[in-house]
């Protein structure tokens, strides 16, 4: 069931039930009103025929016949009165008897000057009388047809207004539940047509300060963040083909030149060492490609063990070394660690080691003298290495850009590189909970910061 629908529902139900109540305690309480408002008037006609019995010349038979024709015309009240020793005085009505009272009633009224009671719908009282120091009882009973009516006439009017105002609240819940919800129907629609290559649209917002306008915006802000990243992607697929391509292409000119025609063995030689370098190239850049991928994973899906940081930059430093003996990487120690812990931190060894080896390898091969040297330092919970080389340094424009995948700043043309090795680096550092700064100076150096959380 729609959300509308159920909200009308639900309204309308609630609107029913305090409108039932409302009318409920009308009725009950105009009931109780008619009950108390006819024994008054059954006690008073009691009394004023008493008055006339007793203080009048009135015949009997005469009161009787008043009583016979009112009782037709009037609806009024059959009388009777007895003395304490239950003998009847004077009856309206003997034959008719409605009440039948009886020695019982009679005491009890004496005990409680008054008795109320109902014979089927009719009302009856029974009562106290003193007169001249004698004490006589009242009966009185009449239905009260009038007050029947009335109540009756209540109940049917306001079943009648309750049915048209529950109708009335259902189809007016119906048609406001549907402007109130337009702008989601709105919304639907325009999230439906919205997709991968229709990142650019936008859901319309009110203006208003609610909370439509607030989910728009969030699903507008979710849309931009999306499709940043989807031309993200776009950019990083057109670069590592444009990477794969290049070596490729030189690959296959250099062997198609090497074959056209019969070589001497040096001359394939020569060729084959000349295409030889374009694939350690590409095996370069997958491997870097590999460690994007696996830096991207889920932290929870990689596996964290205790390691200790000098341990760790001495394997990465081997790991360069070997491929390039000529660099000159040292590792200082800044101040002492005093615990373990202190120099331990909590990382995938593989990651770290990777990211240690691009840092280094950045600072050497960007660099006259070849050299990098790392300086580590110890505060509270933070194990601080510092990168540092006084190499060609970064341009200030560039150093905003260098951790974008694919970058290489201006000076790239002083060393071979395929511009992953930072933004791998970066992504390393964060996945371990770390920070990655840089500061650098044209023709002064750069220094690479990096910060880790130990295990002290
Ligand atoms: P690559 O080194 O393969 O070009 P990186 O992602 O490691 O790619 O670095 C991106 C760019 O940042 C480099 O092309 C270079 O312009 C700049 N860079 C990184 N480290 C240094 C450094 N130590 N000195 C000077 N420039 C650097």
């Amino acid at each position: 069931m729609k959300i509308r629908t159920r909200l009308t529902i639900l309204f309308t139900l609630i609107t029913a039930t305090i409108l039932f109540v409302f009318a409920g305690i009308i009725y009950i309480s105009a009931q109780e009103d008619r009950e108390e408002a006819f024994y008054t008037s059954l006690r008073k006609e009691a009394v004023t025929k008493a008055n006339l019995f007793f203080n009048t010349d009135v015949e009997e038979q005469v009161l009787k016949d008043i009583y016979h024709t009112n009782s037709k015309i009037l609806n009024e009240a059959e009388v009777a009165i007895y003395d304490t020793s239950f003998n009847l005085l004077y009856h309206d009505a003997e034959n008719v008897d409605f009440v039948k009272e009886t020695p019982e009633m009679i005491r009890q009224v004496l005990q409680d000057n008054e008795l109320r009671f109902y014979l089927g719908k009719r009302q009856a009282i029974g009562q106290r009388y003193d007169f001249r120091g004698k004490i006589y009882i009242l009966t009185a009973t009449a239905i009260d047809w009038d007050g029947y009516h009335k109540l009756n006439k209540l109940l049917q009017n306001s079943a009648i207004v309750f049915v048209i105002s529950i109708l009335f609240i259902y189809i007016a819940g119906y048609f406001f539940s549907k402007k109130a919800f337009a702008p989601v129907k709105e919304m639907t629609e325009k999230a439906r047509v919205i997709s991968a290559t229709s990142l650019d649209l936008r859901l319309k917002s009110n203006g208003n300060k609610d909370e439509l306008t607030e989910l728009a915006n969030t699903f507008n802000e979710m849309l931009v963040r999306l499709e940043s990243s989807f031309e993200a992607q776009k950019q990083f697929v057109s670069n590592i083909s444009h990477e794969l391509r290049t070596p490729l292409a030189a690959i296959i000119t250099e062997l198609e030149l090497s074959g056209n025609k019969d070589r001497a063995v040096h001359e394939y030689k020569l060729a084959i060492q000349n295409v030889l370098s374009d694939p350690k190239k590409l095996a370069r850049l997958l491997n870097s490609l590999l460690d994007l991928a696996k830096a991207s994973y889920d932290p929870s899906e990689i596996a964290f063990r205790e390691l200790r940081i000098d341990e760790l930059l001495l394997d990465a430093l081997r790991q360069v070394h070997l491929t390039n003996p000529e660099y000159k990487m040292d590792i200082h120690f800044e101040n002492h660690f005093e615990t373990d812990e202190e120099i331990c931190v909590n990382g995938n060894e593989y990651l770290l080691k990777a990211a240690f080896s691009n840092l280094f390898e950045n600072g050497c091969k960007f660099s006259d003298d070849n050299k990098c040297t790392v300086e580590i330092s110890f505060e509270k919970e933070i194990i601080g290495l510092r990168f540092i080389d006084h190499g060609i340094g970064i341009a200030p424009y560039d150093l905003t850009q260098i951790f974008t995948p694919f970058f290489r700043g201006d000076n790239k043309k002083f060393a071979e590189g395929n511009g992953i090795g930072l933004s791998l680096t970066q992504r390393i550092i964060h996945l371990h909970g770390g920070t990655l700064s840089v500061t650098s100076e044209v023709a002064q150096g750069s220094v690479f910061t990096v910060r880790l959380k130990n295990l002290a």
